[in-house]
């Protein structure tokens, strides 16, 4: 570790014994940030240790609606982001009138919404899910009703041939995974004949046939650690191989895609963490009306997840 990067991380602890911080930080986040981090997880964990904490401040070290979530489950608590720029195209390429289209055309219909959504999508969607826990919630939904399910076409297409159930898709998918190609599995999967290949559900379909398990950020960390294999094709964002090198260093990991990394996820930096805590900037803040409508999304997604 370079002195500098002690010097940051020094003044970023001197102000978290001053102050009531909590930093949560996502599996992408470049790998310094995850081991400054009090909590370190998927989406879904992040938003529920963001609910459960008791601290003033909490600063989320993720894209924008990791923060936005984390702001409306803690209306009370001050929700800090430390680059309020850092975005993911694929939750704000959603466009509320096609949602509200489906609700006029279909009454009965339930919209499901990906986490990976603004907070005015939540707040006009049924149930909100995560990859982790897709699956497990549109089984606990009605089969006779028709669910859209937004934003991203491949977890939902996932979701669908794994509960053989139809679903309405958005046209949208995640830039970084769905770079990932069958051609690339099955060029890895012949020089690596040994290696064992984990997608995450936000890869194309024709990757998922190639995938000896799908699953979330932290399923595919579980998966890693635990299993006897030591060798394994990653395809998901590079950010997860510091936490499994953390817990299993001896397991070889080779990335599916060599551009699998978020540009958003890392364009936040210690600097920027530390500049966040000294200034309390950018709060990030819902208003009301919006904010109580998503936080019911959002809480159902928690209770069916729990279930
Ligand atoms: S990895 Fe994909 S889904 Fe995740 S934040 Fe980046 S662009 Fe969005």
């Amino acid at each position: 570790m370079q002195l500098k990067e002690q010097e940051t991380i020094e003044k970023i602890n001197k102000i978290r014994n001053e102050k009531s911080v909590y930093i949560i930080a996502h599996y992408y986040q470049r790998g310094e940030i995850q081991d400054i981090a009090d909590f370190v997880g998927d989406s879904y964990a992040m938003a529920v240790a963001a609910r459960n904490s008791s601290a003033d401040i909490i600063l989320v070290a993720g894209v924008d609606f990791m923060a936005e979530s984390a702001a409306i489950l803690c209306p009370d608590k001050m929700v800090l982001s430390p680059e309020p720029a850092a975005t993911c195209p694929m939750a704000n390429s959603i466009d509320i009138s096609d949602v509200l289209r489906f609700k006029q055309e279909h009454p009965d219909g339930l919209v499901v919404s990906y986490v990976n959504t603004p907070a005015v999508i939540k707040a006009v969607s049924d149930i909100c899910v995560t990859s982790s826990n897709a699956v497990k919630i549109i089984e606990k939904l009605p089969r006779d009703v028709r669910i859209l399910f937004i934003p991203d076409e491949n977890l939902g297409r996932f979701a669908a041939s794994k509960l053989d159930r139809p679903l309405d898709f958005y046209p949208s998918r995640c830039p970084i995974h769905a770079a990932v190609t069958r051609d690339d599995i099955l060029q890895l999967k012949a020089q690596h004949p040994d290696a064992e290949v984990l997608v995450h559900p936000e890869c194309a379909p024709e990757v998922i046939d190639l995938a000896d398990y799908t699953g979330s950020t932290s399923g595919i960390i579980d998966y890693a650690v635990n299993s006897e294999k030591n060798k394994f094709i990653i395809g998901t964002e590079c950010g997860v191989m510091h936490k499994i090198r953390q817990i299993s260093p001896d397991k070889e990991l080779i990335l599916a895609e060599r551009e699998l990394i978020c540009p958003n996820m890392k364009s936040i930096t210690l600097n920027k963490i530390l500049h966040s805590l000294e200034t309390l900037q950018t709060r990030i803040t819902v208003p009301e009306d919006i904010r109580a409508k998503a936080a019911i999304a959002l809480e159902k997604m928690i209770e069916y997840a729990a279930m």
